[in-house]
């Protein structure tokens, strides 16, 4: 049977999805324990340290070993794409385009492998892990086309003759240089892959920086653009930590671009170390979220049900798009955490290898402890904790060895600071509301603005689109009151302190973030 992974194969898959993955996984175990190193101009190279990575869902479970850089390979990195940047530039917009096209090509033959690299390295379930490999091979498809359609964004303009003297006039985009693209570890390929895509097809060289939590996945994506066929230098894989080799690539003075996905703290810094220097660079920044979702009294509350708990728990609630505040009409708040109740006892939490556990563990020990914390501060603030709230790894000893956490619904008062605070983990805070502008008024309430979902009848859809202050909307949707954008359905990006340009990943304009214009006037 031959099918091509879409978003729609996520929810419903065939049987021969699952034979797929489960046979892969074989193979991928079977490697695993190998040795990663980095991949700078176009070569495996050796760091001088090496990191021995373990699952999070089994810490006795070795991954391999794996190269971690310092600052003498961020600048070995960023010499190898300075030498590659002019002859990238000059090539022309259809061999570009042909090249990243390829990338994604090989990574759709490989899916099935990278995913279950993917499900062993940050512990996502095959869905999960399928999803972001087909999403990523649908960035380099999407940004190759796109460049294409537009003919590299060059503009014929009228001629504007003068004194009897013909002008003409042209507007072309022209890439910048370097460009670093920093990912995190939550999307380690599709949040590394996109960015790249896109840098690379515009004309620019890359250098990664791949999460310390994931090495793997970036190193397989660096494999992808080798086979493709990209000239040495072109793109360059380094990974390590923020504070060495993130500080190293970002201070460089040829880095003339970034890409940020991960924490506002560190992407504000990044903005301003970006914007000093000898003069301000373009830094595109993608800065996480505190997604809230609206329920009215004229809810289909089935569909509430099963799109926010999807969206609060899906992958452990280690989202940008995560749901964590949901406001509900007193009248319909009983009846929704219900259903909520019912579909979270059916979850089931375990090694995500399995075919039946939907949710995996949180990433490391650090998401461990601070869901502890989370839930203790709940606790002793005045919340009512409606499911959940335990570590099973510390309860259940077959979960023992894992970063295992129960998804946690609770009834939280207003005054509660975490109603304020991001804690990527499976965590929702509920409140009932009794006037729907005091439900949008909570939810615009705070600095981020990512995404945001809405449940009611579709006369209020309007109410909300006019109202929310999100960069990513959805309405009635029960596949996901919050998550699950695709690269040419619905453009992701975030209003507020949720990012940094408006511009929205894969949306029409995101491109040109990767350009700068020359106007061309020839008499
Ligand atoms: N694209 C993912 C989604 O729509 C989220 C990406 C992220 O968490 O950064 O759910």
């Amino acid at each position: 049977m031959s099918f091509r992974l879409t978003y729609a194969t996520m929810y419903n898959p065939p049987e021969a999805m699952h034979e797929r993955f489960e046979e892969a996984m074989k193979r991928v175990e079977a490697k695993a324990g190998a040795r990663h190193p980095l991949f700078i101009d176009g070569a495996d190279c050796d760091a001088a340290q090496y990191v021995e990575r373990h699952a999070p869902f089994d810490r006795t479970l070795r991954l391999g070993s794996f190269a971690l850089a310092d600052a003498t390979d961020a600048h070995a990195a960023m010499e190898a794409a300075r030498a590659a940047y002019p002859a990238w530039r000059a090539t022309s917009v259809a061999e570009r385009a042909r090249l990243v096209r390829r990338v994604g090509d090989l990574m759709e033959e490989r899916v099935y492998d990278i995913a279950a690299a993917l499900t062993l390295e940050v512990g996502k379930n095959r869905m999960e892990a399928l999803g972001e490999t087909q999403e990523t091979v649908d960035f380099f498809h999407h940004y190759a086309d796109d460049f294409e359609s537009h003919a590299g964004y060059t503009n014929a303009l009228p001629d504007d003759p003068i004194d009897g003297m013909a002008s003409h006039n042209a507007s072309v985009m022209r890439p910048y240089g370097v460009w670093v693209v920093i990912a995190p570890f939550n999307f380690p390929l599709a949040l590394a892959g996109g960015p790249t895509a896109a840098a690379l097809v515009t004309g620019n060289t890359v250098v990664l920086k791949g999460a310390g939590d994931t090495p793997w996945a970036g190193r397989l994506l660096a494999d992808c653009i080798r086979d493709a066929g990209l000239p040495p230098g072109v793109f360059n894989y380094v990974s390590g930590a923020g504070r060495d080799v993130g500080e190293a690539l970002v201070r460089h003075p040829h880095t003339a671009g970034i890409t940020f996905t991960g924490s506002v703290p560190v992407g504000r810094q990044l903005m301003q170390q970006m914007t000093s220097g000898t003069y301000p660079r373009p830094c595109i920044a993608e800065m996480g979220g505190k997604n809230p979702c609206i329920v009215t009294e004229h809810a289909d509350l089935d569909r509430a049900a099963a799109g926010i708990v999807r969206s609060a728990y899906g992958m452990g609630g280690q989202k940008c798009s995560a749901l964590s505040r949901l406001y509900v009409h007193e009248s319909v708040a009983d009846a929704l955490i219900e259903r909520m109740q019912a579909q979270i006892a059916a979850i089931r939490v375990g090694d995500p290898r399995r075919r039946e556990h939907w949710l995996g563990p949180v990433v490391n020990a650090t998401a461990y402890a601070s869901y502890g914390q989370y839930a203790e501060a709940l606790r002793t603030g005045g919340a009512h904790l409606l499911s959940g709230g335990a570590r099973l790894g510390e309860v259940e000893p077959t979960l023992a060895n894992g970063y295992y956490v129960e998804p946690l619904l609770a009834e939280a008062p207003l005054s509660h600071p975490l109603w304020q605070h991001e804690m990527f983990v499976p965590i929702l805070m509920l409140h009932r509301y009794q006037d729907r502008d005091e439900a949008m008024r909570l939810a615009n309430d705070s600095p981020m603005g990512l995404t945001a979902g809405f449940f009611g009848s579709d006369d209020e859809v309007a109410w909300f689109h006019d109202h929310i202050e999100a960069g990513v909307t959805y309405a009635n949707r029960p596949q996901g009151a919050t998550t699950g954008a695709w690269p040419g359905y619905q453009p992701f990006g975030g209003w507020k302190g949720s990012g940094s340009t408006g511009k929205a990943i894969a949306s029409f304009y995101y491109l040109a973030q990767y350009l700068r214009e020359q106007s061309r006037t020839v008499v």
